[in-house]
């Protein structure tokens, strides 16, 4: 009989973490194990705002999914579509013609995408903060714009070099511009000229609370604690437009900037819509509480592009975070081990625990199972939490190595911004 074809569409936390259980589990010759990824790596998303500040080297936050996954096939390329009915993918490699890719089994976990507006200017000059490139750019970036103000006398290039504005109010905003701030901030002593008032970090929420995932009373002091550092948090207010590097509020303010992220949530990777995967009305692929894919028993989904039904708040769907992919992730393996087997499946269940977050070096907010903390022991909470979690004891080992440096050593303050043009200075020796 011939050996059952499982593929994996995306090695992120899902599908790394899947394909983790399931080569573990998995008897010799049970199965054979493809992973199809954009990437080569699994990027460990919370720790990209530490990243981005020079706390942890950006190398160390991502798993190479051809050292943890030595027992299944990995390939680097695109997935663009996958079809149910006749049980088969196709993918276009970076390089060379596109396979089409037979299965027996599937796990559709492609994750989700920055959810942009149409908003004037903001598809050209904006950027995400979802991939370790992003938060490597955003360093060296914002850096660069240290070194640019510092070096001009001209008063308006300083302050459209130091203005910083993020969209969007949930985690992944907050923390990397609180982390950004900070290190930015910390940096400020080696520039001669510029002040902490000469830069300004602005948060534009569109509704009235920023960071719903730690509750209401965190969210406000998390607000009060930016405000406090100088943060501009501007809730109840959005972005107009921001054509030729002109940001327009809606609240009538209007300034000149050269930085502009937008963290204004995610929707579920438009993979979704190529194939015949059957999805709800919020594009995410449908799934039971089985992680099974409606109506095709031998495919499954979870995580950030998939509905999966949240058992204990019934008629809610799971939210997209990382606590609920990894544990689905884990579940998935198992059914899909069960259904390989004949045995029993069971249903997802998990009760959100709450969430952490940081706010720069030794701060902090957090809300775990209805307690907060906040300051240092939220954030010590924070980095052991994600620490604990961080794939591979050569991954937690190297950040433990960072943050340890990081106590002795002042980070680093240099721009790195000429690796994104790597050829000028060759192609002007050659000019010359
Ligand atoms: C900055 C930031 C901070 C966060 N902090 C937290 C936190 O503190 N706590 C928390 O619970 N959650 C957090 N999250 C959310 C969490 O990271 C996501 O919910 C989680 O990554 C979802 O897992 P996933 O497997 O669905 O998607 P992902 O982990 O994004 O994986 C999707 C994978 O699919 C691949 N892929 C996509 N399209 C294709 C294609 N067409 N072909 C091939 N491969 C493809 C991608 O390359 C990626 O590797 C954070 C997210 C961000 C961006």
């Amino acid at each position: 009989m011939a050996v059952p074809r499982i593929l994996i569409v995306g090695g992120g936390y899902v599908g790394m973490y899947t394909a983790l259980r399931l080569q573990r589990k998995l008897h010799r010759g049970e199965a054979r194990i493809t992973v199809a990824d954009y990437d080569s790596y699994m990027t460990y998303q919370p720790f990209l705002p530490e990243a981005a500040a020079g706390n942890i080297e950006a190398r160390h936050v991502v798993v190479p999914l051809r050292r943890v996954l030595p027992s299944c096939q990995i390939l680097s390329g695109r997935v663009t579509s996958v079809r149910l009915a006749d049980r088969k993918a196709e993918f276009q490699p970076h390089e060379g013609p596109d396979l089409t890719i037979d299965y027996d089994y599937l796990v559709f976990a492609p994750g989700s995408v920055s959810r942009l507006l149409p908003i004037p200017g903001l598809a050209e000059h904006g950027i995400g903060f979802k991939t370790v490139e992003e938060a490597i750019h955003l360093r060296n970036h914002v850096l660069g714009k240290l070194d640019i103000a510092a070096s001009t006398p001209v008063e308006e290039v300083r302050r459209r070099a130091l203005t910083f504005v993020f969209v969007g109010g949930g985690y992944a905003g907050v923390e990397a511009l609180a982390e950004l701030e900070d290190m930015a901030s910390d940096a400020l002593k080696f520039f001669e000229g510029l002040r902490r008032e000469d830069m300004r970090w602005i948060l534009v929420e569109a509704t009235d609370r920023i960071l719903p995932e730690v509750g209401a009373d965190m969210g406000r002091w998390t607000a009060q604690e930016l405000r406090r550092r100088g943060i501009e948090v501007r809730t109840g207010t959005r972005l107009k437009s921001m054509e030729g590097g002109h940001i327009v509020l809606d609240d009538g303010d209007e300034f000149d900037a050269e930085t502009l992220v937008w963290t204004a949530g995610v929707k579920p990777n438009p993979l979704v819509k190529a194939g015949d995967l059957p999805l709800d009305d919020r594009s995410r692929v449908k799934a039971n509480a089985f992680l099974q894919i409606e109506g095709a028993p031998f495919a499954f989904t979870a995580g950030d592009a998939a509905a999966v039904p949240d058992l204990t708040r019934p008629g809610e769907m799971c939210p997209p975070n990382a606590q609920h992919a990894v544990r689905q992730a884990r579940r998935l393996a198992d059914n899909l081990l069960a259904t390989i087997r004949g045995g029993t499946r069971e249903p997802y269940r998990h009760k959100n625990a709450g969430s952490v977050a940081s706010l720069g070096l030794y701060k902090g907010v957090a809300q775990i199972y209805g307690r907060e903390l906040r300051g240092f022991p939220a954030w010590f909470m924070h980095r052991t939490y994600h620490l604990t979690r961080m794939p591979t004891v050569n991954k937690k080992t190297r950040i433990l190595m960072d943050w340890t440096l990081g106590l002795f050593f002042p980070r680093e303050i240099v721009s790195l911004g000429a690796l994104q043009r790597p050829r000028e200075e060759f192609k002007l020796a050659a000019r010359m």
